[in-house]
């Protein structure tokens, strides 16, 4: 029975992965290498995503992203935290703003930013 039919975001390759179950197995094909099959089982059984976000502070615009993939039924929960991070505080490029996110071992880490012009 075809569960699925997904492409593989590990890396810039993205193969089209179909993803079935057979005799009581996942099953995953299209995959040119064994870092997708992990995905496509992952994907039906526990779907994971790195979450990237902004935070708006005073004067800069700070991009941030989970130094480890969550499950996708925290995402939203994830951004609403990130949300909740000091606007009045300053970073610099590889930060640890936040630690271990909603108990999913993930920190939240700043990746960049922009100043705001006045
Ligand atoms: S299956 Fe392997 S080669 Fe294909 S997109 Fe996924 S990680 Fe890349």
């Amino acid at each position: 029975m075809l569960l699925k039919e997904t492409t593989c975001i590990v890396c810039p390759v993205g193969c089209n992965l179909k993803i079935e179950k057979i005799n009581d197995e996942i099953k995953v094909s299209g995959n040119l290498c064994m870092r997708g099959n992990e995905y496509g089982k992952s994907e039906i059984t526990n779907p994971k995503r790195i979450v990237t976000c902004s935070i708006d502070n005073k004067d800069k615009i700070y991009f941030v992203k989970t130094t480890l993939p969550i499950p996708k039924s925290l995402v939203f929960e994830t951004i609403k935290e990130i949300k909740k991070i000091p606007t009045k505080k300053s970073f610099n490029i590889g930060d640890i703003a936040l630690k271990n996110i909603l108990n999913t071992d993930a920190d939240v880490v700043i990746t960049g930013f922009h100043n705001k012009t006045l």
